[in-house]
């Protein structure tokens, strides 16, 4: 698509922009003239759905009035609760039903599948990560090696960007793993790069490292309701998401876990149990059967009992995403936002600015990363300062996310005046 730099051309985006009703189902944060901030921030902290109120209010007026007798309740029993999300998590990342669990935080939820699939040996016991990570995930892996009794130093394989160079090119991901292949247990990347707005190629990583017997995992922080995904047709090990980010749940939002059949219905796999991962069935029978039985799907990792009040919120955003038609009409409007901004931005008439995030539309999603290599931090202040809501990352990198649940296209052009101007 040709794009033009007039203010008239981003109203006729939005004028034939088939989301754009979306954006009303959505509180808009104002600035102190009252006006919409520009929340390119939905990377960080998506926007809060109008009605997440009513479903956390409803289930607050649950707890009031039936208090024990909700968990059993006809109409969204909490007992079950997780399973309400189920089918429509599993819908996001390309999975079955049973390869899905909604559980916990991200953190958390890896290092619970790292319990099961780093099983490292003396042979096998390193893990391959992508950097710059981000810190937790760095933070969760090195803290595993060194649980496990090896040194970190030595087990976690790391591959960076070329020299002068921002992002990961395919062939040295390949080439590490030709080099440690025999030594590496687990691959463990973010699905997309926090900072630099990288999309992998998960179906490649997780061939390459399955042909050396590697457990391939992902982090979908950045991915899950952002990009379309088919985890279980690329055969991946094991994934794990926040629902804080693209998925406008909340803050500290119920996280969620993937894991592929074949592993989930093994029912002989080591894991870190607790009562919601044991068959249902047989969950109260402690006094007849007091051995963990592992139900036979994702949920065998689930450890508690559902978190009621960050679920509800969840539901709320699932629906908008339903009635969005789920990723395909989004990643098509995500596209066209990220194409614009991309042509504002480093067009020499308009911008002249350097964008890191590969132009590729397989190898980016709704986040640009702008480098900013003087001045970043001023620049910076000058959007806050001018109604925008972005980041930045230090030394020199603004990262923009303009989300296609709610964002429009004059926001996009307006961005892209504020930052290109002197
Ligand atoms: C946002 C993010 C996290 C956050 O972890 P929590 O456990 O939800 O606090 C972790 N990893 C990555 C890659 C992220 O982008």
């Amino acid at each position: 698509m040709t794009f033009s730099a007039d203010e008239d051309f981003s109203h006729q985006l939005d004028a034939e922009d088939p989301l754009r009703q979306f954006r009303e189902q959505f509180h808009l944060p104002l600035t102190t003239n009252g006006q919409p901030l520009i929340y390119f921030a939905g990377n960080s902290l998506g926007l809060m759905p109008k009605r997440a109120r009513a479903i956390v209010e409803h289930e607050l007026d649950q707890w009031a009035a039936q208090a024990v007798g909700a968990h059993h309740s006809p109409d969204a029993p909490w007992y079950s609760y997780h399973e309400l999300v189920r089918e429509q998590l599993a819908s996001l990342v390309g999975a079955g039903p049973d390869e899905v669990v909604c559980m916990n935080s991200l953190t958390v939820n890896l290092h619970l599948m790292l319990a099961t699939f780093y099983r490292p040996t003396r042979s096998r016991f390193k893990i391959l990560m992508e950097e710059p990570a981000f810190p937790s995930d760095t933070y969760a892996i090195k803290s595993q090696i060194a649980h496990h009794g090896f040194d970190p130093g030595t087990a976690l394989v790391l591959v960076r960007p070329r020299e002068r160079e921002s992002t990961l090119r395919p062939e040295d991901f390949e080439l590490a793993i030709e080099q440690h292949g025999e030594q590496l247990a687990a691959v463990l990347f973010g699905a997309i790069n926090f900072l630099t707005g990288q999309l992998f190629d998960l179906r490649a990583i997780t061939a390459a490292a399955q042909r050396h017997g590697i457990v391939a995992g992902f982090d979908l922080a950045h991915a899950v309701g952002n990009v379309p995904l088919s985890l279980h047709e690329w055969n991946v090990d094991f994934a794990v998401w926040c629902s804080y980010k693209y998925l406008n749940a909340g803050p500290g939002a119920v996280a969620g876990a993937f894991v592929h059949e074949r592993h989930a219905t093994n029912t002989a796999l080591p894991r870190l149990a607790g009562w919601f991962g044991n068959d249902p069935n047989t969950r109260f029978q402690l006094h007849l059967q007091p051995e963990f039985i592992p139900v036979a799907s994702a949920d065998a990792w689930q450890v508690s009992n559902p978190p009621i009040l960050s679920m509800a919120p969840l539901r709320a955003s699932l629906e908008l995403f339903q009635e969005a038609g789920a990723m395909e009409s989004l990643r098509a409007k995500s596209l066209k936002l990220t194409s614009y901004l991309r042509f504002l931005l480093t067009d020499n008439s308009t911008g002249g600015l350097e964008v890191i995030t590969p132009a590729e539309e397989t190898a980016h999603g709704s986040q640009l990363s702008i480098l900013y290599e003087e001045k970043g931090k001023g620049a910076f202040q000058r959007l806050e300062e001018a109604g925008v809501r972005c980041d930045f990352r230090e030394p020199n990198v603004i990262r923009a996310a303009p989300a296609p649940l709610y964002n429009t296209f004059h926001e996009v052009w307006r961005f892209a005046q504020l930052l290109a101007a002197p």
